[in-house]
């Protein structure tokens, strides 16, 4: 006999946690204390979990009324590219979560409601700690904080670089001041003939 077609098959990866143990009775409660490999490809272009990354995750898994409502952190490394300067970046972060997962037979029925499911006595953590940790890390990570970026005209990298560093490009719109500064035109100087007088 095959299973009722409600019985979805039960997700898989190592951040699936089996809340078979916890039971629906509200109020159970369990603590998770791990540590999982990363999914691949975790994070933003910018900034992300290597992949196969120890992930330490510290959660309080609870029964309530309509689902299971996991909190706690996830703790993981980073690696990536500093915005300003383009240098690889290695640094850690700690992500909060905070999530309700219904039993599907409590789950809201707006079929445009993106909240998670319990599924099969398991709950699928993957796209919660996606979301998490997308909304934490940084938009313009960067390598330290006084990172002064690259110069413009020759890509190095500003903080290797003197403070006077300077390349003498002049802008064709501009290339007719500096003859203009060194010889001003004749009402000028009569002008300042003038104010000595
Ligand atoms: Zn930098
Ligand atoms: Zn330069």
């Amino acid at each position: 006999m095959t299973a009722p077609s409600f019985r979805r098959r039960a997700p898989r990866g190592p951040l699936v946690l089996d809340i078979r143990e916890l039971g629906r009775r509200a109020g159970s409660m369990k603590r998770v204390v791990t540590q999982v490999p990363a999914p691949a490809e975790l994070g933003t272009e910018m900034i992300h979990v290597p992949s196969g990354a120890p992930i330490e995750l510290d959660l309080r898994v609870e029964a309530v009324m309509e689902g299971v409502l996991v909190s706690g952190t996830a703790f993981t490394p980073l690696a990536g590219e500093c915005s300003r300067c383009l240098d690889p970046i290695e640094d850690d972060i700690t992500v909060d979560i905070r999530e309700l997962f219904y039993y599907p037979d409590r789950a809201p029925d707006d079929p445009e409601d993106d909240s998670f499911q319990v599924v099969n006595d398991h709950l699928d953590l993957e796209p919660v700690l996606r979301d998490a940790l997308v909304l934490s890390l940084p938009l313009s990570p960067c390598c330290r904080p006084d990172c002064a970026g690259l110069c413009a005209d020759c890509g190095a990298r500003m903080n290797d670089l003197d403070v006077d560093h300077a390349h003498a490009r002049v802008d064709p719109r501009w290339a007719a001041l500096p003859s203009l500064i060194e010889n001003p035109s004749p009402n000028e100087n009569k002008n300042e003939n003038k104010e000595k007088d």
